[in-house]
């Protein structure tokens, strides 16, 4: 059987187009690349500190020409997500800018539908973890902007947002709605927005876990770049089978 020709590619930002405030040799002229051949694009991070159009503002600075409709975030995905609800009022455990985004979304801090966690640094104290507990005790529906369990910063390591959602799941007998890939709901709205089928995309990232597990979900193609998180011992524990590996995204002009 002939593969479908792709029509779309649905790029990762952090690890994959630049790393540590840089962009990658060959990353930006990719990007210009693909946009000649006339392939639809789109931005897909796990990132929700950051709002789509802080993104957008970083990745200009960072020489990149992308739009700011073009980037997709689990923030993002999880504002759309509640769009689609019939009841939505929700209590937010997410930091200021971020709760802006959501603006349009009923806050009901007492008998919410959900409650949506985020990256809150701090604001995980006991008081907000026992009060988000009870809100699940008495119906509420999890929802978590993305999983990572901790994340590493020039200080050493940081307790991520998953760290608290597994205690909340633990606690409540509940499991999450998990909006960050690799979730289903998260490349299901980016290939909505192209009007394009999982056969006709192509998934690009640097962690297997995220990227290519939820490529491969989706059944797409996907290409591995060994930049960012990559490490050699990913692709022999099998968690999910990219389609090519690349050394980095400057190659991938060789294959389309
Ligand atoms: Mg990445």
């Amino acid at each position: 059987m002939t593969p479908t020709p792709p029509k779309a590619f649905l790029i990762d930002l952090d690890g994959t187009l630049y790393f540590k405030g840089e962009p990658y040799p060959g990353a930006i002229e990719t990007v210009n690349y693909l946009r000649q051949k006339k392939y639809q694009l789109r931005f897909l991070t796990n990132t929700t500190a950051k709002t789509p159009k802080m993104l957008h503002a970083q990745m200009q600075a960072l020489g990149f020409d992308i739009y700011e409709d073009e980037i997709f975030n689990a923030t993002y995905a999880c504002l759309q997500y509640l769009h689609a609800q019939p009841k939505n009022r929700c209590h937010f455990m997410v930091d200021d800018a971020v709760k802006a985004f959501f603006k349009e979304i009923p806050i009901d801090d007492n008998a919410p539908d959900f409650v949506v966690v985020g990256d809150y640094g701090e604001g995980f104290d006991f008081h907000a973890l026992n009060h988000a507990f009870r809100l699940l005790m008495n119906g509420a529906e999890l929802i978590a902007l993305q999983k990572n369990l901790y994340w590493l910063s020039a200080e050493g390591m940081f307790l991520d947002c998953g760290a608290f959602v597994t205690l909340l799941e633990a606690a409540a007998g509940t499991t999450a709605k998990v909006m960050g890939k690799p979730s289903e709901t998260f490349f299901n709205i980016a290939l909505e927005s192209l009007q394009r089928s999982p056969s006709e995309a192509i998934v690009v990232g640097d962690d297997i876990t995220s990227d290519i597990l939820g490529a491969d979900r989706m059944a797409m193609r996907s290409i591995l770049v060994k930049t960012g998180k990559f490490k050699s011992d990913q692709l022999e524990h099998r968690v999910a089978k990219p389609t090519w590996v690349l050394e980095s995204i400057s190659a991938l002009g060789q294959l389309f």
